[in-house]
Parts: C-alpha cells; sequence; structure tokens
C-alpha cells in the first residue's frame, strides 16, 4: 500500500492524514488491503477532547455475523491512565484497537471519547486523537528526519528532534556519521527492530495525540533493547491516554489497570498487585513469563 499510495501525497493534507491513519492501522494490525468500512455521519462535528477518556460500553462485534468476537466488552479508561490489555492470542485485543480508530463500527453497544460517540464525530479528527504504535514500523526509503517528519505535516526541526529524544531515539541518531541526513530503509541504513520502534515512537509523538494505541512486539527483545522502549513508550504515555495491547512484564506492572481477555469477554480486571492476589489468570501468566525470564537470564 505503502508503495501505491506515496506519489499521491500531493493530494493534500487531508488525504496524508487519511493515508497516515492507513499506515498505522496497516503496521498495527497487518490489514493493507482492507479500506475502512465505515462512513462519516452528515453534519458530524469534530470530536471536542476533555483529555481523553475512553470508555466501551457493552461492545459487541464479529467479522462475520455468525461468529461473535467481542460478546459485550465494558471498559472505562480515565484520562491520562494506562490500560494494559492482555490475553491469549485471538482473544480479541487487536479487535478493540480497530474499533477504537473506527477500523470497523461496533455491532452493539458503543465506544466513547471524553462522551461522544465515536460515530457522531469526524473521521479525521478521531484518527488525530489516537496515536497508533505499530509492532512493526515502516521506514520508507529516505532520510531517518523525513521518516520521523512524516508524523506531521509542518513539523519544525526542533519538533522532530524533540519527538526524538522523548523517543530515545536522538543520541543514536546524533552518532550516525550523516546524523538525521542519514538514508534509512531497504536502500540505506538497517535499523534493528527496536531502534526502528523507537523512529515509530517519535514519529507518533509528533503528532501530539490525546490517546495511544500500543501493540507491543510479540517477539523477545533483550534487555537493553526492552528497556529502551520501555523507556521511550513511559516518556511517550506521559499526559496522554495510553491502551496497550501488552506483551512485556514491565508495561503489563506499570499499567493502572490490567484487562484479562478471553474468548472476547473480559475475565480478569485490575492492577498488577490486585490480580496477583487474586491467583487467577493474570498470576498464572504472570508466573509463568516470570520463569521464562529465570529461563533467558540463566542462558
Ligand atoms: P488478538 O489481538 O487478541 O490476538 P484479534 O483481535 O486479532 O485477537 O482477533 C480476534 C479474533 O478475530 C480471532 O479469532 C481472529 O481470527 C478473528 N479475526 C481477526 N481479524 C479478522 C478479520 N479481518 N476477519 C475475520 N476474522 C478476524
Ligand atoms: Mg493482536
Amino acid at each position: 500500500m505503502i508503495q501505491i499510495t506515496m506519489p499521491l501525497g500531493f493530494l493534500g493534507t487531508v488525504y496524508r492524514e487519511i493515508r497516515q491513519a492507513l499506515v498505522d492501522m496497516g503496521e498495527m494490525f497487518g490489514l493493507l488491503e482492507q479500506p475502512p468500512d465505515v462512513h462519516e455521519k452528515p453534519g458530524a462535528h469534530a470530536l471536542a477532547l476533555r483529555g481523553g477518556r475512553v470508555a466501551l460500553k457493552d461492545v459487541r462485534f464479529a467479522y462475520d455475523p455468525a461468529r461473535p468476537i467481542l460478546k459485550g466488552i465494558t471498559l472505562d479508561v480515565p484520562a491520562g491512565q494506562t490500560l494494559a490489555l492482555v490475553g491469549h492470542s485471538g482473544s480479541g485485543k487487536s479487535t478493540i484497537g480497530r474499533l477504537l480508530f473506527r477500523f470497523y463500527d461496533v455491532t452493539g453497544g458503543a465506544i466513547e471519547i471524553d462522551g461522544q460517540d465515536i460515530r457522531d464525530v469526524t473521521l479525521d479528527s478521531l484518527h488525530r486523537a489516537i496515536g497508533v504504535v505499530p509492532q512493526d514500523t515502516v521506514l520508507f526509503n529516505d532520510t531517518i528526519y523525513y521518516n520521523i517528519a512524516y508524523g506531521k505535516d509542518d513539523a519544525t526541526r526542533a519538533e522532530v528532534e524533540a519527538a526524538a529524544k522523548a523517543a530515545r531515539i536522538h543520541d543514536f541518531i546524533i552518532g550516525l556519521p550523516e546524523g538525521y541526513d542519514t538514508q534509512v530503509g531497504e536502500r540505506g541504513l538497517k535499523l534493528s527492530g527496536g531502534e526502528k520502534q523507537r523512529v515509530g515512537i517519535a514519529r507518533t509523538l509528533l503528532k501530539d495525540p490525546a490517546i495511544l494505541l500500543l501493540d507491543e512486539a510479540t517477539s523477545a527483545l533483550d534487555t537493553q533493547t526492552e528497556r529502551s522502549i520501555h523507556e521511550a513508550l513511559a516518556a511517550a504515555g506521559q499526559g496522554r491516554t495510553v491502551i496497550t495491547i501488552a506483551h512485556r512484564l514491565s508495561t503489563v506492572v506499570d499499567a493502572d489497570r490490567i484487562v484479562v481477555l478471553e474468548a472476547g469477554k473480559v475475565v480478569e480486571a485490575g492492577s498488577h498487585a490486585e490480580l496477583l492476589v487474586q491467583g487467577q489468570r493474570y498470576a498464572q501468566m504472570w508466573a509463568h513469563q516470570a520463569a521464562e525470564r529465570l529461563v533467558d537470564a540463566a542462558q
């Protein structure tokens, strides 16, 4: 999709916003081909942000009517808080992200941001409010500067550098022979997974979204990479509402609230400490991951 849409950049800001949204979503959810199957209401107003509280009210959803995926999800993420979604593969975590972004519409219930049903607001204002940090950041064959600045049309040099600093990638960049002018991507410098992800975080931070949606990589990261990404994400989340599809212990532990999904339902919710005390699914997942860590550390 990137190759196809890149030459259309001249169509202007609105198109660029949509394209960026699709690239974000494509990166995040592997939906490169699928167009949004949603419509903006005639006379829709812009989302009026008041901090970015996210509420799911008895949300139901099915890709195929014969197979319900989300079976009545109710969640409330107060403005500025962090929610971690955990659960086995296929439990519906990424689907919640797609619905928040209105890549699809709910088939029952509602999703609200600051009290406004997301079906009542313009898609542009909704997409501006939500920054997506994908699992795999797609780099364009261009400079690292361009790759970050892509997050915002009229970004200044100072803004790009500030975003790179917050994403903990600035020091790495200025250590490169050509600094921000270094060519990256397939035909340039190959960045590691962790570096690419921090470029993606910087790109998203430049948008300055009220809400951050993160889909963490499932693959194991080395300790140093994990630490740098964790720091970058913690900085990125400052003053924003964060919904993270979490795989890393560090993210999960720090979340204000953790929700465990199973087959499209919330089966447990609470803080890390509360869920450990409950001794149910989350506590089992935690013990399992902690054991894996010990094994890794011993190797
Ligand atoms: P998770 O992120 O928790 O691994 P997903 O939300 O991606 O789970 O998927 C939940 C369920 O929805 C899975 O059973 C998956 O196969 C199904 N699903 C995901 N995307 C689609 C799609 N585009 N069409 C049909 N089914 C889908
Ligand atoms: Mg997923």
